[in-house]
């Protein structure tokens, strides 16, 4: 498989932008159920094969530069906007979203979106001062077992990068959310979130599934050790409502 192009040929006043869309449910997390607008941008720094959106990294599969065009600032807030952004949170997400916080786009994006910005990030970048400052709430989703397949251990467990969102964590400001298909993998997030001092009560734990039925499926099997841990359990609820 062919790697990302991290920057390429986006220009320093625009971000790469898959989709846009909402009001909908935020659909996993402890902020499930809230109404949310969604900003996806583009490019990863990693390759999960089960990923659901390659659509914003796999260039073996995509032309970037037609699924995630790079719009400005003005664009990117004015169409959130009209997608909810005014009414709930708005979430950025990806991809990899941070990869982009030095462009100076972000900081006017960031700047000019109204109300709670919340960030889905896989946990191996941390944020600069800005965006820390800027965002309320942020996702963080180490990958393991099935979703860490593509890449090595290395590349997408960072010990520093954990432990600085653990202290978020700890502050309310983040949580972590390991998306697991078995009870191997259910140990293998709580040996992460004791190695990372991550507080229980800011982990849930979602089940791999692409579809209502396979997520119940792995959810049956995993439940009874979830709840055992001490960790939270995440739905799919966009899933079960047929909704983005
Ligand atoms: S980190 Fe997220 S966006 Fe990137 S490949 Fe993995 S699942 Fe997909």
């Amino acid at each position: 498989m062919k790697k990302p192009q991290i920057a390429g040929t986006v220009p320093e006043d625009r971000l790469p932008v898959q989709e846009v869309f909402g009001p909908v449910p935020q659909g996993e997390g402890p902020y499930t159920g809230r109404c949310a607008c969604f900003i996806r941008l583009g490019r990863c720094n990693l390759h999960c094969p089960p990923c659901d959106s390659k659509r914003t990294w796999d260039v073996s599969r995509y032309d970037l530069a037609v699924t995630c065009p790079p719009r400005t600032a003005q664009e990117i807030v004015e169409s959130a906007e009209e997608h909810g952004a005014e009414s709930g949170i708005t979430v950025i997400t990806g991809g990899e979203p941070l990869l982009w916080q030095g462009k100076p786009a972000w900081r006017q994006v960031l700047t000019a979106l109204p109300g709670d910005i919340h960030m889905e990030t896989n946990g191996t970048i941390l944020p600069n001062a800005f965006t820390a400052e800027r965002v309320t709430h942020f996702s963080v989703s180490p990958k393991i077992g099935r979703m860490g397949a593509g890449d090595p251990a290395k590349r997408r467990i960072r010990p520093e990068v954990l432990g600085g969102f653990a202290e978020l964590a700890r502050a309310g400001r983040a949580a972590f959310k390991f998306v697991v298909a078995d009870t191997g993998e259910v140990e293998e997030a709580a040996q992460l979130v004791r190695e990372s001092r991550i507080p229980h009560d800011k982990v849930w734990i979602m089940p791999l599934g692409a579809d209502d039925a396979t997520w119940t499926a792995v959810g049956r099997g995993i439940v009874e050790q979830v709840m055992g841990r001490g960790f939270n359990f995440s739905g799919r609820l966009h899933l079960t409502l047929g909704v983005r």
